[in-house]
């Protein structure tokens, strides 16, 4: 029997995989891969020969189905998945029907849209004194939310969001945030295909705006959506620095010096 891996793809840009999902799938007899956004990824690392195939048009049975198969026929599979397989990405569901029949599995972490998101739009998602902690959620669509984990609620916060699957939803982001206690005119970043050649859209705004802006660039899909009060701090005259590298901070590797005049 072999072992099926599943290897975070990144947000798409196929140089945005790590070095073992690459390796793993320079060794794959089988790559099944979730969707037109890595399949750039599938096709270009995977060795000829190996058994590439789309899941866009298969139930969850069925691709638990065709990974036990082909742990039967190869020693390497690779389920292919964007961003990083730990979020929004049914790993579980798929992980115990191999676990029931007996297939070694393995987990590769990949980098998530989120991440790739900020970097494209050089946005930090933590800066000291304004906010020290990132929520990756959703709004309630056709999964419903866990009681407690409302955007109104967790918005509540006023720290960074990163918002997945939400894009068709911006109304309703803009409803609770503002429910929230934000204001009309919190920053907003929308990026579009983030990381994808040709293909990346960074749209900033506001709370009372992104919706139009984004209907005006026709994004309505494949969209990471980051509400924060950090946004933009790249122009900030002042800011409040990281006490890493502040010369009058002391830690395990250097000593500080007393900077006060
Ligand atoms: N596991 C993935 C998330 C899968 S859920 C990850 O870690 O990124 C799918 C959602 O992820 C999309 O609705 C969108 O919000 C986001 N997403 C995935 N790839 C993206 C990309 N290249 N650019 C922007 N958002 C993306």
């Amino acid at each position: 029997m072999g072992k099926v891996w599943f290897v975070g793809a990144g947000p798409g840009d196929p140089e945005l995989i790590t070095v073992k999902g690459r390796r793993l799938l320079e060794g794959a007899g089988a790559v099944l891969y979730a969707g037109s956004l890595v399949d750039q990824a599938a096709t270009r690392y995977a060795p000829a020969g190996c058994v590439i195939r789309d899941s866009k048009d298969m139930t969850l049975e069925e691709i638990t189905a065709w990974l036990i198969d082909q742990a039967g026929r190869h020693a390497t599979i690779v389920r292919l998945q964007t961003g990083d397989p730990t979020l929004y990405g049914a790993l579980i569901e798929m992980v115990q029907p191999l676990d029931a029949a007996g297939v070694e599995i393995g987990v590769v972490p990949g980098v998530s849209s989120a991440m790739a998101a900020a970097a494209a739009a050089t946005e930090s998602l933590t800066l000291p004194e304004v906010t020290q902690t990132v929520i990756l959620t959703r709004i309630a669509g056709r999964t419903p939310m866990p009681e407690g984990e409302s955007l109104h609620e967790l918005a509540q916060h006023h720290c960074t969001l990163c918002l997945f699957l939400s894009i068709t939803l911006l109304h309703k982001v803009m409803e609770e945030l503002l429910a929230a206690g934000w204001s009309a005119d919190a920053p907003v970043v929308v990026v579009h295909k983030t990381s994808w050649p040709g293909e990346e859209k960074i749209i900033r705004g506001t709370l009372a705006d992104i919706r139009d802006k984004c209907r005006a660039e026709k994004v309505t899909s494949q969209a990471m959506i980051i509400v924060s009060p950090v946004l933009g701090a790249r122009q900030w005259p002042e800011l409040k620095r990281s006490k890493l590298y502040d010369a009058g901070f002391t830690h395990r590797f250097r000593k500080g010096v007393n900077t006060a005049q």
